[in-house]
């Protein structure tokens, strides 16, 4: 566990909607735009709580009954929806399905790489909607294997990825959920088609968000031009689609 939050959701199909974040230690993938390395390690001593009281650390190491009290902590009014984010959350399935049964009347949303299509499958019941990223290949360095708990292998190759991307759209095509697409600024419009063939062949109805990359280590941000190019190739396969920027970025909240 890294952090408990209250904020505004930034990103995808309930952008805007006041949620309670938790951020989960771990994560195996290696984004080269990634804005939260600090979550890649599954080891760390604290968890940052920002409650009503005040921000306060607690010992990293917590049961999902613990974490559900700290969402009841960072509220500012009645429940709010939880976002469950990383890392990647589908490194540890087991706490998702702890957590969703501590949670009362609240919704849990998963934000996910949709790298681990099995550890989808077996927390998707419990789970109100899924925020799934379509990964650019592209856009990866290796991916590291995890300290902690055992996970199912991580995609390396292209034909991997190309592989549980499939298996994931397949698992939310009928569900509320969303894809995400990241564009930077050192793409071309067309590198993104592999994307955009599997959403249209196995969830052709999931809305698409895409996302113009926030600039961070040397990565460019896209031109509106691109992105543009990026958003109509989607459309040119009948998918319904959205251009979203980090919204709580612009708002400078975390
Ligand atoms: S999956 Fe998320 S946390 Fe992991 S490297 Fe990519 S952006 Fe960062």
């Amino acid at each position: 566990m890294l952090e408990v939050f209250a904020s505004i959701q930034g990103e995808g199909r309930y952008v805007g909607e006041p949620q309670v974040f938790v951020r989960l230690r771990g994560c195996p993938l290696r984004c080269r735009w990634c804005d939260t390395p600090g979550s890649w390690s599954a080891q760390g001593r604290e968890v940052r709580i920002d409650s009503r009281r005040g921000t306060r650390r607690e010992p990293s190491l917590s049961t999902p009954f613990q974490v559900a009290c700290w969402v009841a902590e960072c509220e500012p009014g009645p429940p709010r929806t939880v976002s469950l984010t990383g890392g990647e959350p589908l490194a540890h399935p087991g706490f998702v399905l702890g957590l969703a049964s501590f949670l009362g009347p609240r919704r849990l949303h998963l934000e996910t790489a949709g790298a681990h299509p099995r550890a989808l499958e077996k927390v998707l019941e419990r789970v109100a909607h899924v925020s799934l990223d379509l990964k650019l290949p592209a856009d990866l360095d290796a991916p590291v294997e995890l300290e902690s708990e055992p996970a199912e292998p991580v995609p390396r190759t292209r034909a991997e990825w190309a592989e549980v991307r499939a298996e994931c759209l397949a698992l939310v095509a009928e569900r509320d959920a969303c894809a995400k697409v990241i564009v930077a600024g050192n793409r071309a419009p067309e590198e993104f088609d592999e994307l955009f063939e599997s959403t249209a062949e196995h969830a052709p109805k999931l809305p698409v968000c895409i996302q113009p990359v926030t600039p961070v280590s040397g990565i460019p941000a896209p031109s509106i031009e691109l992105v543009t190019h990026v958003a109509e190739r989607a459309r040119g396969l009948g998918l319904d689609v959205r251009i979203v920027p980090q919204v709580h970025r612009l708002l400078a909240i975390p």
